[in-house]
Order: structure tokens, then sequence, then C-alpha cells
């Protein structure tokens, strides 16, 4: 058996939610790691990972720097805690890993405080082993290497390297939200974001079909079916839209349709949220990002709803958020082309300074409980 050691932060500050928290953890690493037959388990200072020789540890290392609330890991060789087994350990490490090296270091730590060597002492003792088996030199200030040796109640754990794991907190720590889908580069980075604090999520995608294509439903298949490895469970709402869209045409003059569009989006989100247990919802809005993402446009879709919404994108850049969409891997999926339900029968230039009290009196024509309670009765749920 293999052994890797996960590390968090942010977690171990949390009080007497602390438990759940890593327990959380346990089981998110579990569930990740599913068909490995790996046993992960807690221990003193962290959580311990036990897995099968014939998995490749590029394999473990791809799928724990994913895992949020892992701040860092390391995979480690398990060894008696005599010196000498140590050293044979380090020997063995360093023959495994062909590391180039000139310099090195050895950094001990001693959480079992009866050890009969001081952490200088074991440095020195292992250090002065290394210098004569590899010719490298120590440098304690920018070694190309270093070697950490941990040395616990029964067992040592001997590694070269930290690899990092992307923080946050684990999914299920926080509350559970829903995210605004669309099939666009924006919101599932959103939704990212909103994993990596902790919060479980619901997906929502309004669509026109069969007014236009199915592309746009299909885009926002694939990027929840991407989005959902972060979750135990996910569920896609797909939200037919014509409807509604049909009788803002008929009501509502030009310049507010994208505004009323995306109102009623709100509307209807807002009662998903209630069907399925969400407390919050999410959007990939942009300060200034098109012309219906002005601050009084938002303001004025976000005044449909007492429903926190939350907008992680909110100051970013588009290039940021691109350059996120590629490293989550959702861009690719984002920039094919579909046909988008908010482009149908709407201005080029809409309104950018809306109020809610415009937009209200422009929808006074329409129903809009009856018409969400419709909308409501034909969902079609999907999970992943
Ligand atoms: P995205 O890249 O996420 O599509 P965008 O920059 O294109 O965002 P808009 O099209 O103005 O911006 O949409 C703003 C936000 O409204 C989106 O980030 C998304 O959360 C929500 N939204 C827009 N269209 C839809 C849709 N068809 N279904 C679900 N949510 C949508
Ligand atoms: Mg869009």
């Amino acid at each position: 058996m293999k052994t890797a050691i996960v590390r968090y932060h942010e977690i171990a500050l949390k009080g007497h939610n602390r438990s759940w928290f890593i327990n959380t953890l346990v089981e998110n690493i579990n569930r990740k790691l599913y068909g490995l037959k790996a046993k992960v388990s807690r221990d003193d200072s962290g959580i311990r990972i036990k897995y099968s020789d014939t998995v490749p540890n590029t394999e473990i290392i791809e799928k724990l720097s994913t895992i949020f609330g892992i701040a860092k890991f390391k995979l480690v060789e398990t060894s008696e805690i005599e010196i000498d087994s140590l050293i044979k350990t380090v020997k063995k490490v360093l023959e495994e890993n062909t590391l180039p090296f000139n310099t090195f270091k050895l950094n001990s730590n001693r959480s079992n405080k009866s050890y009969p060597l001081t952490s200088m002492e074991l440095n020195e003792r292992i250090g002065a082993y290394v210098e004569k088996l590899t010719g490298g030199k120590v440098d304690l200030s920018s070694p190309d290497l270093t070697i950490t040796v941990d040395i616990r109640e029964k067992t040592a754990y001997v590694s070269l390297k930290d690899y990092k794991g992307p923080g946050g907190l684990p999914v299920g720590v926080s509350a559970h939200v829903a995210t605004l889908l669309s099939g666009g580069i924006d919101s599932p980075v959103a939704a990212f974001n909103m994993f990596k604090r902790g919060c479980s999520n619901s997906f929502i995608h309004f669509h026109s079909f069969p007014m236009v294509d199915a592309s746009s439903r299909e885009k926002a298949i694939k990027l929840a079916k991407s989005l959902s490895v972060n979750q135990k469970k996910s569920l896609l709402y797909l939200v037919p839209f014509v409807d509604i869209q049909m009788e803002i045409i008929a009501k509502v003059q030009a310049s507010y349709r994208v505004i009323a569009y995306r109102r009623f989006m709100v509307r209807v989100a807002e009662a998903i949220a209630k069907i399925d247990g969400a407390s919050a919802l999410v959007t990939g809005e942009s300060v200034g990002q098109v012309a219906s993402q002005t601050i009084e446009n938002i303001a004025t879709i976000g005044s449909v709803t007492n429903m926190p919404i939350f907008r992680p994108l909110i100051a970013t850049n588009k290039s940021e958020i691109i350059d996120q969409a590629k490293l989550i891997g959702t861009y690719d999926v984002s920039i094919q082309p579909d046909e988008d339900c908010c482009s149908l029968f709407v201005p080029a230039n809409p309104a950018t300074k809306s109020t809610p009290r415009k937009a209200e009196l422009y929808e006074t024509g329409i129903d809009s409980k009856d018409l969400v309670n419709k909308t409501i009765d034909n969902l079609e749920i999907l999970e992943f």
C-alpha cells in the first residue's frame, strides 16, 4: 500500500464545527477516489489515504488537486521510527524518485515528543547520510530538494514534495445554492467559485427550444455534467422559456425586453430554489460586461426577489474569467456556438439605465404569478 497525507488550513479554524468539516472532507475524498480501493481516515494532524501500489501516483495527484478543502498534500513512504529504518527509507525514496539535485535540506518534525533524537539531530544524521550517498550539498536557504521526515507515535513518513490542493472549503459545509447556468463562459465559473466556498449547487437553464435549436440546452447539460464532479448529486432544471418570452414580446416595450426576460428568469429560479432547497441564487454577471449588466440593470433584475443573489464574478474581467474557465475545463464547451434564448426579439440597444419602477410599469399587463406557476409545471429535471 502507498500513502498520501492531506492537509487543510481553513477548516482547522472553525471551532466546534471542525470535526464535521473534516468528516465532510473525508467523505468527499472517498467519493472522488471511488473505485481505486483507497482507505481514507483521519489522523492526528490531517487525513491519511492508503491506496494500492497498482494505482499510479499521477492519478492520485490529479484527483486530490481538485478537491476543495485540501490545502496541500504529499505522497509519503511509511517507515519504522528507528533511525536505521528512517535512513533506509530515505534511500529508497531518493532512488525511486530520480530527481536531479545539487543541493538539499532535511526537514524533520516530531509529533512524538518522546523520540530520543531532536529534530535538529535527525536532520544532521540523515543529512550526513544523504551527502555521502548522493554527493549533494546541504543548503538551508534555497535547496533544490527538501526531504521531509515526519515522526509520529508508531510510524514515520518520508516525502520529497508538497502538492497544492485548491484550498477553499469542502463542498457540503456551506448552504446549498441554485446557479443560473446559461451555455456561456461565465456562469459555470460562477458555480465553480461557489463550490470552492463549500456550497453544493443545483443548476437552472432556460431555453427557447423548439423556437431555436437545442444547442444551448445541450451545452447546459454538458456543463452541468462537467461541474457535477464536485458534488455527490447534481440536479439540472431545464426550463422552457418560450411562453414567458411570447408574453413579454406582446406586452413589454422593446428596450426593456432583455431586462424583463431576466426578471422572469429570477422569478422562476426563486420558485425552483424553494422546491430544490437552495438558499440563494447565483449568476455569472459582471459589471458592464454587456448592456444588460449595468449596475442599474442588475439592480432592476434583482429587485423581483428577496432571496439573496450571489454574483461571484461581479468585479472580474472577461480575460480573468476565460482563464479560470480554461483551468476548470468548461471553456471548450462554453465557446461552442449556440442559439441563446435571450437573443430572441430584442433590440440592438436595450435600456442601460433601467429602474424597477419602469420595469414594473411595463410588466403591468402580465400575470407573473400564473406564468411562473405554469412554467414550473413544465420543468424537465435531469440528475447526474
Ligand atoms: P454567461 O457567460 O454565463 O452566459 P454572459 O456574460 O453571457 O454570461 P448574460 O447572458 O447577460 O451574461 O447572462 C448573465 C447571467 O444570467 C448569466 O451568467 C447566467 O447566470 C444568467 N443567464 C443568462 N442566460 C441564461 C439562461 N439561458 N439560463 C440560465 N441562466 C442564464
Ligand atoms: Mg450568456
